[in-house]
């Protein structure tokens, strides 16, 4: 498929603009170090901070009803560790905030502020995403217009209506909108459902790569790195 006319730009976060799971891996480890001064005797329950990991995992699954609540689910994985190991579960909360700010301590991928730096003078972005993270305390909140989120929407990708909030948001036409994001079924075919132009970033994995040269529905664009993008849409070359 041939890119078209691009009036605006929505960016998916996690993996698109920084790696997810080392920033969740490191909010983990602050918040296990943090537990094991405050709350002590949660050493007996969370021996190592992957431990988190997976009381967070078992504790989702016994809560179907608060699928997508990232907050929740952590408080209540929080609180189960400390009522496991006997201590003040009302530290659930503190220990939060901990681990909130903790996650929003991303290392964004080389290529990608100088691209929006370049995008956002051009184009104008709005960030669509899952997830919880928060773009006033991760940065780079400056270069969009709006940020919606699945909570703040009530829909998550890849439903259609999260993609229209986000062209009413930045007053583009969804036709002229372009998505960027690393997965396929989210990011992709969200997108193109909702009438949309989808780029696809795909910055090391080949194994979806394989799944989707199978794949009918293809993106507009596949990208490695956000230059790329910047290049497809008549910038320089090379940006970082
Ligand atoms: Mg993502």
């Amino acid at each position: 498929m041939r890119l078209g006319k691009v009036s605006g730009i929505s960016f998916d976060l996690d993996d698109t603009l920084w790696p997810f799971e080392v920033v969740v891996e490191r909010a983990e480890a602050t918040l296990h170090a943090w537990l094991l001064e405050n709350a002590p005797k949660t050493a007996s329950v969370l021996p190592a901070p992957q431990a988190l990991a997976q009381l967070r995992a078992e504790y989702e699954r016994s809560r179907p009803d608060l699928a997508g609540d990232f907050r929740a689910l952590r408080i209540g994985s929080i609180s189960l560790a400390l009522e496991l190991a006997k201590e003040d579960v009302t530290l659930a909360d503190l220990a939060y905030d901990v681990f909130y700010s903790a996650r929003h301590q991303v290392e964004f991928f080389e290529d990608v502020m100088p691209a929006l730096h370049w995008l956002s003078a051009r184009f104008p972005l709005v960030a669509v995403t899952n997830g919880n993270a928060d773009l006033r305390l991760t940065g780079g909140g400056e270069f969009f217009r709006a940020a919606l989120s699945a909570s703040s929407v009530g829909v998550a990708k890849p439903e259609a209506e999260i993609f229209h909030a986000a062209a009413r948001a930045v007053e583009v036409a969804p036709a002229e909108m372009l998505h960027v994001g690393d997965d396929y079924h989210l990011d992709v075919l969200g997108a193109l459902d909702a009438g949309f132009q989808a780029a696809w970033l795909v910055r090391r994995n080949r194994l979806e790569i394989a799944r989707v040269e199978k794949n009918t529905r293809e993106p507009h664009l596949t990208i490695r790195d956000l230059s790329m993008l910047c290049e497809a849409l008549g910038g320089p070359g090379s940006l970082s």
